[in-house]
């Protein structure tokens, strides 16, 4: 397991944010970045002004690791968002956003993404009375997320009680602890994301 210095701390301390990759212990006095004594963002190994290129790939990667996805899944939900008619960078955050594993995360019964995507892949998850192993499932409007099995209704409990002291959902989603429910009341807006993304810069990177 890793530690608290471990890889997921050094890559939140690379991209100089949080990127939220250890569950409760992100929402701690623990956390790496909180402990930290240069500004977030500062890396201080390098000097100098970093190109244009280089700020577009760092936000770009910041925003991967934060979804926990590989490139070419992270890539197709920009190639999704540039066929709509909307703000190409603003419809792609919205998308990730109504992925499976990160409602379960902002719903807070997941202490993280990839406790989330763990759930999904041990089958613990039902959409709309139907077992879905998809952790990149997107929810729409009405969707109705279960989650089924006593252990994983009792971790969501757990989280829910202690990152619920941390963060709260969002308008969109309502959460209906005692039956692990969670229903899709609306899509989520740009302001509903409460990390400091610049996606303007990810667009201006694949668009290239
Ligand atoms: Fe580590 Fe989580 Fe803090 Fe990132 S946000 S440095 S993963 S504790």
């Amino acid at each position: 397991m890793a530690t608290i210095n471990g890889p997921k701390c050094k890559l939140c301390r690379r991209e100089g944010m949080k990127l939220f990759l250890k569950g409760i212990r992100c929402e701690t006095a623990k956390c790496g970045v909180s402990k930290r004594n240069y500004p977030p963002g500062e890396r201080r190994w390098r000097r100098g002004k970093p190109s244009e290129y280089g700020l577009q790939l760092r936000e770009k990667q910041k925003v991967r690791r934060m979804y926990g996805l590989m490139e070419r899944p992270f890539r197709s939900y920009y190639l999704r968002a540039s066929r709509t008619k909307e703000n190409t960078g603003v419809a792609m955050l919205l998308l990730l956003e109504r992925r499976l594993d990160n409602v379960l995360y902002r719903a807070c019964v997941a202490a993280s993404r990839r406790q989330a995507r763990m759930l999904i892949g041990h089958k613990h998850v039902m959409v709309n009375g139907k077992r879905v192993d998809r952790t990149g499932f997107t929810l729409s409007t009405g969707d109705e997320v279960t989650i089924v099995g006593d252990k994983a209704l009792s971790l969501a409990r757990t989280n829910a009680g202690e990152v619920g002291k941390a963060r709260n959902v969002p308008e969109w989603l309502e959460v209906e602890l005692e039956k692990g429910r969670i229903v899709v009341k609306q899509m989520p807006n740009r302001e509903d994301i409460p990390e400091t993304i610049q996606e303007q810069l990810i667009v201006e990177l694949y668009g290239r």
